[in-house]
């Protein structure tokens, strides 16, 4: 079957070479260990983060925070002046920290919607992204979001991909805590499909880290992500001042080049 130019070219953007399944690797075991903090100058800020979510943020080795938005991030405080303290969080509790104080701002390839605009506020967007579905490498029978109707559907809680999985009639849905996790369950031919934030599962079927699926279809969704932040935080005009600073000079596209292989797209300067 043809292969979306829409989603080809998002693969390439993320510098995916191939959609189908590649081989070897482990599935890596997501670990909510708290990760660390930095050192630096300037007030703390405490940084929300869930990282079981590559090449965006995980865990390395050492358990130490690898990902695109791990640097972002220790580049906006660099900018910003203040000291970044990443704390682990599951995804579906990095909105409740939020609203309770507990943490300063997320970066978590959190998609910016209207929904959770009511709740925090979001950074200009800094991603774009968007939801595919990924089948069994050898299915023939789901080639579109249609055909998904009455299937068996693996998605992370309190995702977009749950919300947009919620949508479609028939479906019986099974919700994990990470995408990793949701993807190994279509990997061990438990469920028929995940829908999850293409450039993710892209770099799972790519890395080796899940075997035997491929993505099919157009993307579902186009998506932007923002750093979140406390609704009518003092923060909001730090970060953004930071990132738009990091647009400007070159630093964002560095970092941009050394996770996704090419050069950033261009970036609305609001999602909503
Ligand atoms: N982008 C998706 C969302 O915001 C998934 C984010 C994630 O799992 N880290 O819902």
């Amino acid at each position: 079957m043809k292969r979306s130019v829409f989603l080809r070219s998002l693969a390439l953007a993320f510098g995916s070479a191939a959609l189908v399944a590649a081989c070897g690797g482990e599935t890596p075991a997501p670990d909510d260990a708290a990760a660390g903090g930095e050192t630096g100058s300037g007030e703390v800020l405490r940084v929300a983060t869930e990282p079981a979510f590559p090449p965006f943020e995980s865990q390395g080795p050492d358990g130490d925070l690898v990902g695109f938005d791990i640097d972002l991030m220790r580049a906006i405080g660099e900018e910003a002046g203040r000291e970044i303290q990443f704390e682990s969080l599951p995804f579906d509790g990095i909105i409740p920290a939020l609203q309770a104080g507990t943490v300063d701002a997320a970066i978590s390839g959190m998609t910016i919607t209207e929904e959770r605009a009511q709740t925090v506020d979001f950074s200009r967007p800094y991603i774009k992204a968007g939801l595919a579905i990924a089948v069994p490498a050898d299915n023939t029978d789901i080639t579109s979001i249609g055909d998904l109707e009455n299937k068996k559907i693996a998605v992370q809680i309190g995702t977009t991909g749950a919300s947009q999985a919620a949508e479609i009639p028939g479906t019986e849905i099974s919700t994990f805590d990470s995408a990793p996790l949701a993807l190994q369950e279509l990997a061990n031919g438990n469920v028929d499909a995940v829908i999850n934030d293409a450039p993710v599962t892209l770099d799972a079927i790519e890395s080796g880290n899940i075997e035997g699926l491929k993505v099919v279809g157009e993307l579902l969704t186009e998506e932007f992500y923002g750093i979140a932040l406390p609704k009518n935080s003092d923060t909001v005009a730090i970060v953004n001042d930071a990132l738009t600073t990091l647009m400007e000079n070159g630093t964002y596209a560095e970092i941009y080049q050394k996770w996704f292989g090419t050069e950033p797209p261009e970036l609305p300067e609001s999602a909503l």
